[in-house]
């Protein structure tokens, strides 16, 4: 058995991959295969429509909240977001927490002002901060729920009136929490929700793109919504690869089942890497993701050894992102307990 432990794209569900497969070869027996039937047809927008109940099901969405799947991959939200809502005079608050907010801010400052209201750079983005004032005149509040490479992980919502704008790629549908509460979320669908080449993008009716400038149709938002996701051809091997893996999250009881899952696997990395003499987490204890365990150890060549070790016993995605180095080990929901116990025994193990 091979163990998964990739950032992105990732594991999903065995039975999504069984499922998807099939469909390439005969979709729900139609003799057509998934990828050669019309993004128009009234099988695919079966799909499209299943896949959008299951969304607001899953997240318990209120019926001010527009669903879209859009091209792009997250990155295009990242200039998309400051496009759409933020004028050239404009203020867009931004939290700096690491590589996904730095590009964020970068592509924001192309459209109009950005105050980053705080920072973890200080500390090489190993916590989160917590006690920042968002300027009550900005047009939005950006963070990203998740830092995937830094291996931090924001569990609470911050109060303001600001609408909010969130990037959660990385620990959406992973645990609890009100989504109703963010004025726009977006996630590139590779690490939770599906395969890569789609993104979630639930927009708030209330939250008004209004901007002077002249956007092209499929960077404009309200295009998309009035075309529901249908203004071109959507990604529709990957949208549909979402909808199994939604379909799969219900049966195995929704957000608060996965939630346990994902609690007691990361509970039992981090406890087994700190309860170890050689290995290291590098993030502050109360901000420690959920999805993404990173570690480092102090001795290059043990950390060699691990890695070798990891890679004999069929872990693969253990190696840490190039700009933290050591390790970073990914917990998403596909990822089976017995994985991250396999995991901990092999940590165990090491000497
Ligand atoms: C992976 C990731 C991205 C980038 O996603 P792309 O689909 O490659 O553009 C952005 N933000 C976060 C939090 C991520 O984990």
């Amino acid at each position: 058995m091979i163990h998964n432990f990739n950032a992105g794209p990732s594991i999903l569900p065995k039975e999504v991959f069984e499922q998807a497969s099939k469909a390439i070869l005969n979709f729900n027996n139609t003799g057509l295969s998934i990828l050669e039937i019309g993004h128009r047809t009234s099988l695919f927008e079966a799909v499209l429509d299943e896949a959008r109940s299951l969304v607001r099901e899953l997240m318990q969405l209120n019926d001010d909240k527009e669903i879209l799947f859009l091209h792009g991959g997250a990155s295009t939200q990242f200039f998309q977001v400051p496009m759409n809502f933020l004028d050239e005079h404009e203020t867009g608050a931004y939290l700096d927490c690491g590589i996904w907010g730095i590009k964020a801010i970068r592509e924001a400052k192309l459209f109009g002002n950005v105050n980053v209201v705080a920072s973890s750079k200080d500390r090489n983005y190993t916590y989160v901060p917590k006690d920042y004032v968002i300027p009550a005149n900005a047009k939005y509040f950006h963070y990203t729920s998740n830092n995937t490479i830094e291996g931090t992980e924001m569990f609470y919502i911050p109060e303001t009136n600001v609408p909010i704008v969130v990037d959660m790629s990385s620990d959406i549908l992973s645990r609890q929490t009100d989504f109703n509460r963010f004025s726009l979320i977006y996630a590139g669908a590779q690490k939770n929700i599906g395969a890569a080449g789609v993104n979630l993008v639930i927009i708030d009716r209330n939250f008004k793109p209004v901007v002077n400038r002249k956007l092209p149709s499929m960077m404009d938002y309200m295009q998309h919504i009035a075309n529901g996701s249908m203004l071109n051809t959507p990604p529709v091997f990957a949208v549909y690869v979402c909808m199994l893996t939604l379909r799969w999250l219900k049966s195995i009881g929704g957000i608060p089942a996965i939630e346990k899952i994902n609690q007691q696997k990361a509970d039992l990395v981090y406890s087994t890497l700190d309860a170890h003499p050689l290995f290291r987490p590098t993030v502050a204890k109360e901000d420690r993701s959920r999805m993404n365990v990173v570690f480092v150890m102090d001795d290059p060549e043990k950390e060699k050894q691990f890695l070798d070790l990891c890679k004999k016993e069929n872990m693969v995605g253990v190696k840490g992102h190039r700009s933290v180095g050591g390790f970073r080990v990914s917990l998403y929901n596909a990822l089976p307990l017995e994985s991250a116990k396999a995991f901990c025994d092999l940590a165990k193990s090491f000497n």
